[in-house]
């Protein structure tokens, strides 16, 4: 049996509205402008760990359906890093923050 065929790229994306995201420096931009570098907030072990520890930081994430710290690089506009607190389901965009900031809390809507 034969894989159905795919649309092209242009025609399966023809209805969809671009995410536009806000870089801290430079406002509201398409998102095809900006790269995800992934989770924000992930401590580097200690150099004596165990080998579990150290493969779990390398290569385990989490995968929520819903609110989701990320990194992101406005790669062809300032090039600066920052972090989004993003909801995965609706890409609903709580904050966005310095690298250097904790994590907002979305009950208090401060930092910790
Ligand atoms: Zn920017």
């Amino acid at each position: 049996m034969k894989p159905p065929l795919l649309e092209s790229p242009t025609e399966s994306n023809a209805d969809q509205a671009m995410m536009i995201l806000r870089c801290p420096w430079c406002g509201e931009r398409p998102e095809n402008e900006f790269h995800c570098g992934g989770t924000s907030h992930i401590q580097r072990p200690a150099l004596d760990c165990s080998d579990e520890t150290w493969c779990d930081y390398l290569f385990n994430r989490d995968n929520p359906c819903g609110p989701h710290a990320e990194r992101w690089r406005h790669t062809f506009g300032c090039g600066q890093w920052f972090n989004m607190l993003r909801d995965t389901a609706t890409h609903e965009i709580h904050a966005v923050y310095a690298m250097t900031e904790a994590r907002p809390d979305l009950a208090t809507g401060n930092p910790p």
